[in-house]
């Protein structure tokens, strides 16, 4: 299946072509013919899967054949909502991408920073509109933003949108739409609060599931370190010089954690960067570009922040903590393993952490295969796992459920990597 064969234009053919996107993920592939033909989308999948891409090329096609752009000022005639910052620069630059050689504009307005240089952008008109809730609001109450031409809505990362305290705010956006469009609705996770959200907003929705157990076990090799907490920052450390480790995602559950393994890591003369909600957001942009450009070596992230992140060619994440809430793991050990690469995850569990682990387990339906042989081994009260995996030796019995083409081709492409990198991470 190729992107031509879903019905795409030739102008964003030649933007994919020239991103390297030979062909479409699944997400892609389920999704671009139902939104070509302008149904609705509950979408059930998460960041990694090349979801932006399902989203934005059927509405950017749809923009660009409506030749919209003859009829004098640009007005939204796209909106996407998503949670934050992060994600919504990373939208309006795919967007921007996919767009190239077409005749659609997109800008991107977020908290945190001035509002000048987005109310000039939204001036001079644009077709699509990437939004934080809060931002969108605040200059939709200031007459900046008229959302009575929009044609589309997306409503991305509806579950964390959810999470983050955003109901409300949706709520009146979603009044602030015409009747008649085409609504685009992604979640993670379709608990019963979300299921509700998605009814009364979309008409009729056809359904999209890519689920989180194609996501994690297609790409991303994992790995358990049992140690103890007070361990961990050793660990981390261990890791990183016995493996030679230039890059680094690591995920922290509290902000004032992260701060603390930055100060630890710089003690040992690790550069290290935390990104968080208590950052502003210049300096939550200047740690991921230095983390982007491998100025620092190691990026902390907690959850929120670490929404969207999306750096090329990332290797491997490492759960400092375990989340409480599983698909919590599924989204970041997604942060590797993007489309085009595969990654090793790597968490550390400690004793409190255990009742997590299971629920992670249960979740991804498959045991993470645990190393036993490091330096802190011995500090941990009880080892529960009699099947463990020595030094050098690899140990994925993972089910392997394929059943398409595009899940043998990146079976194949993925036996023909090195497992070099991988294995050094094994100690
Ligand atoms: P997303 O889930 O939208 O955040 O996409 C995850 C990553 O996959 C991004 O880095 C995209 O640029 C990349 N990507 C999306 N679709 C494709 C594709 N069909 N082929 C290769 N890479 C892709």
């Amino acid at each position: 299946m190729t992107f031509k064969d879903l019905g795409v234009i030739d102008p964003i053919l030649k933007a994919l072509e020239a991103e390297g996107y030979s062909q479409p993920t699944p997400i892609q592939e389920q999704s671009i013919p139902i939104l070509l033909d302008r149904k609705d989308l509950l979408g059930c999948a998460q960041t990694g899967t090349g979801k932006t891409a399902a989203f934005s090329i059927p509405i950017i096609q749809h923009i660009h054949n409506s030749k919209a752009h003859e009829n004098g000022r640009r007005k939204i005639k796209a909106l996407i909502v998503t949670p934050t910052r992060e994600l919504a620069i990373q939208i309006g630059e795919n967007c921007t991408k996919y767009a190239r050689y077409t005749h659609v504009k997109n800008t991107v307005i977020f908290g945190g920073v001035k509002q000048g240089a987005q109310t000039n952008a939204l001036r001079n008109g644009v077709d699509i509109l990437v939004a934080t809730p809060g931002r969108l609001l605040d200059l939709m109450n200031q007459g900046y933003i008229s959302l009575k031409d929009v044609e589309y809505c997306v409503l991305d990362e509806a579950d964390h949108m959810l999470d983050m305290g955003f109901i409300h705010d949706i709520k009146k956006v979603i009044a602030a739409l015409p009747e008649k469009r085409q609504s685009l609705f992604f979640s993670a996770t379709m608990p019963q609060s979300i299921v509700k959200l998605s009814q009364s907003i979309l008409g009729n929705p056809e359904k999209v599931t890519i689920k989180p157990e194609q996501a994690t076990s297609e790409k991303v090799e994992q790995a358990l370190y049992y140690v103890s907490k007070k361990s961990k920052t050793k660990l981390l450390v261990h890791l990183m010089t016995e493996n030679e480790i230039d890059s680094v995602l690591v995920f922290s559950r509290t902000k004032h954690g992260a701060n603390k393994i930055v100060k630890q890591l710089d003690k040992v003369q690790i550069k290290a960067e935390a990104i968080h909600g208590n950052k502003s957001q210049g300096a939550r942009q200047r740690a991921l570009e230095n983390f982007k450009n491998r100025d620092t070596k190691v990026l902390i992230a907690t959850d929120i922040a670490a929404r969207g992140i999306d750096v090329d060619e990332l290797e491997l994440v490492i759960n400092y903590d375990l989340p409480n809430v599983p698909e919590t793991y599924v989204h970041r050990i997604g942060r590797t393993g993007r489309a085009k690469n595969s990654g090793v995850a790597i968490s550390f569990c400690n004793i409190e952490e255990r009742a997590y682990l299971k629920d992670i387990q249960k979740l991804i339906d498959q045991k993470i295969p645990v190393v036993t042989q490091h330096p802190f081994a011995d500090e941990v009260e009880e080892m529960p796992e009699k099947k463990t995996q020595t030094r050098g030796q690899r140990n994925y019995s993972k089910p392997q459920k394929r059943t398409s083409d595009s899940d043998n081709r990146a079976n194949r492409s993925r036996d023909k990597k090195s497992h070099k990198s991988k294995n050094k991470y094994r100690n």
